[in-house]
């Protein structure tokens, strides 16, 4: 699956606030938003590289483009996520924000495994992780309410998941999640709520986007 591979601050710098992609370093003073936080490109200073113009469409477009750069995912497939939080009963915008945090990437990041989802989803590729059982090297795979996540056998030995061990029990995994940190694993117990999803993103001005 096709995946952005250009600068990443960049993208922080042009939604004018943390996106926090890169883990550790976002908390730190290296972050391109605490040294500079204008948007990227020659004319990021001046009038016309400001970040919001101010009309209905540039809210919108903003709040799509700060969703799908936060769960790091192509246009392409952003559109076919909203395209099944379409077909879903309930309120759109909240079922697109559900997909997107049931992505296999966000559920492992969320597990408190990997320090951003960019790192989740390397793993991921990288073949280290089980969805019940099984191989899942697919960071898009949608995960259903009951499913177990885990880091496969063999994968356990390596001295990265010993210490990512330790990591990961400083952090808190997301409610909607049953971490057992012991076997490296976690079982979705069901869907996120909204108050457990990222507040700063506007499901609303992401739907109005796609209605135009
Ligand atoms: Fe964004 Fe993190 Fe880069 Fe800061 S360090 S600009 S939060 S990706």
């Amino acid at each position: 699956m096709a995946r952005y591979t250009g600068p990443v601050c960049k993208l922080c710098r042009r939604e004018g606030e943390k996106l926090y992609l890169k883990g550790a370093r976002c908390y730190s003073m290296k972050c391109a938003i605490e040294k500079r936080n204008y948007p990227p490109g020659m004319h990021g200073k001046t009038r016309s590289g400001r970040v919001d113009r101010g009309s209905d469409y540039s809210r919108q477009l903003r709040a799509k483009q700060r969703a799908r750069r936060t769960y790091g995912v192509l246009e392409h497939q952003f559109r076919r996520f909203y395209g099944l939080a379409l077909k879903k009963r309930g309120l759109t915008g909240l079922n697109l924000l559900q997909t997107l945090e049931l992505r296999l990437d966000n559920v492992f990041y969320r597990l408190g495994f990997a320090d951003s989802r960019a790192q989740a989803r390397q793993l991921v590729n990288h073949g280290h992780v089980a969805v019940n059982g099984i191989k899942s090297d697919i960071p898009s795979m949608l995960i259903q309410v009951g499913d177990v996540i885990e880091v496969r056998e063999k994968s356990r030995k390596l001295e990265f998941f010993k210490e990512m061990a330790d990591f990961a029990e400083k952090r808190t995994p997301a409610l909607w999640i049953d971490r057992d940190l012991k076997n490296f694993s976690g079982r979705v117990n069901r869907l996120p709520e909204r108050a457990e999803i990222d507040g700063s993103l506007d499901e609303q001005l992401i739907v109005e986007y796609y209605s135009r």
